[in-house]
């Protein structure tokens, strides 16, 4: 195997492994280990009907001294149980969680990017309703899975900001809905308003609260934060998905003195920031240009020369080293693969 690593993008490729566990009877099955690529399921499952799923993301990142590293499994594993509880799933073990994210990318060593390509080994957690029921009602079984497949770098031409549009017209998660919990549904939900923002050339969709219309929610798939003189400001929201990337960056924001503000931020505000920028794991950070306001036709502009502000790019490189294994893992966020 020799890909062009630089170029593989963010998709699916196939690799050797994926391990499976089933819920039945009211236990998990030990984990199988399977190199098929398919799942044979009940047409009754509540996955296709009811929408019983959730699913995480998460990376192994090969380092300098040829070691992979995991970056913060435990926080996936509590999301998933998280979300499991949420729409009325089994709970995946924080054990076997452990165990089936390690197994999965054990047995695939050779597709974890080499070090310095940016390219990382994406770890797909995936949690779904399985057994059979017409009613409206849980499943009695359960099929928790993970995949890992290789990414490239988020960004090809390097950490560059993009622009993004407000969008009133649609909501991706109501408030006391399923915004904060990785569901599938959520994401269906905001195919329609992402394509829109694609056709008119942005990079994604800003939402607001669906309430009131008047707080920013999230940014995409991606949860938003903005840097205002001394502080790291991000939206106060039960309809925001709980981003592990933006835990982290708050945590390495208030280690380097700046003051983290967790609370509601009314668009308005969006003209006093001098960063913004959308976090997660595909990215880490995507640094924001500019938003777009098509409704008032206010252009809010934050990066001046096409260049990432200082902040931002200074917490994206101090994330990134802990993660390749460059700086020293203070926090305790990463396990190395035996
Ligand atoms: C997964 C996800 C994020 C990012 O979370 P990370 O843990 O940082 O990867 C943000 N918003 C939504 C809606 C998500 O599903």
């Amino acid at each position: 195997m020799n890909p062009d690593w630089k170029n593989i993008g963010f998709g699916y490729s196939k690799t050797d492994y994926n391990v499976r566990a089933t819920f039945k009877d009211g236990k998990w099955s030990e984990l199988e280990v399977t190199s098929s690529e398919y799942l044979t399921i009940h047409m009754a499952a509540t996955c296709l009907h009811y929408g019983q799923e959730a699913f995480e993301g998460l990376k192994a990142y090969m380092g300098k001294d040829g070691q992979i590293r995991v970056f913060r499994w435990d926080e996936n594993a509590k999301r998933m149980q998280s979300s499991a509880r949420g729409i009325k799933m089994a709970e995946v073990p924080t054990e076997l969680f452990h165990e089936a994210v390690i197994k999965a990318v054990s047995l695939n060593k050779k597709f974890v990017p080499p070090y310095g390509t940016g390219a990382s080994l994406y770890i797909r957690p995936l949690l779904f309703g399985s057994g059979p029921e017409v009613g409206v009602k849980p499943a009695k079984e359960y099929t928790f899975l993970v995949f890992v497949t290789p990414v490239g770098p988020y960004f090809k031409e390097g950490f560059k900001p993009g622009n993004i549009m407000i969008s009133r017209d649609f909501d991706r998660a109501a408030p006391h809905g399923t915004g904060n919990i990785k569901v599938g549904g959520n994401y269906a939900a905001s195919l329609i308003s992402l394509e829109k923002a694609h056709d008119l050339g942005y990079g994604t969709v800003l939402y607001l609260d669906s309430k009131e219309r008047k707080y920013i929610d999230e940014c995409g798939p991606a949860n938003f934060f903005a840097i205002k003189g001394n502080s790291y400001i991000t939206p106060e929201s039960d309809s925001i998905l709980p981003s592990i990337t933006n835990k982290s960056l708050q945590a390495l924001a208030a280690d380097m003195g700046m003051k983290v503000e967790k609370r509601h931020i009314p668009v308005g505000e969006l003209s006093e920031f001098d960063e913004a920028g959308a976090c997660g794991t595909a990215a880490v950070i995507s640094p924001i240009g500019k938003i777009v306001d098509p409704d008032t036709n206010t252009i809010y502009t934050f990066c001046k020369d096409g260049l990432p502000g200082p902040i931002s790019t200074k917490l994206y490189h101090h994330l990134v080293d802990i993660q390749y294994g460059d700086e020293a893992d203070k926090f305790g966020w990463v396990e190395i693969v035996k």
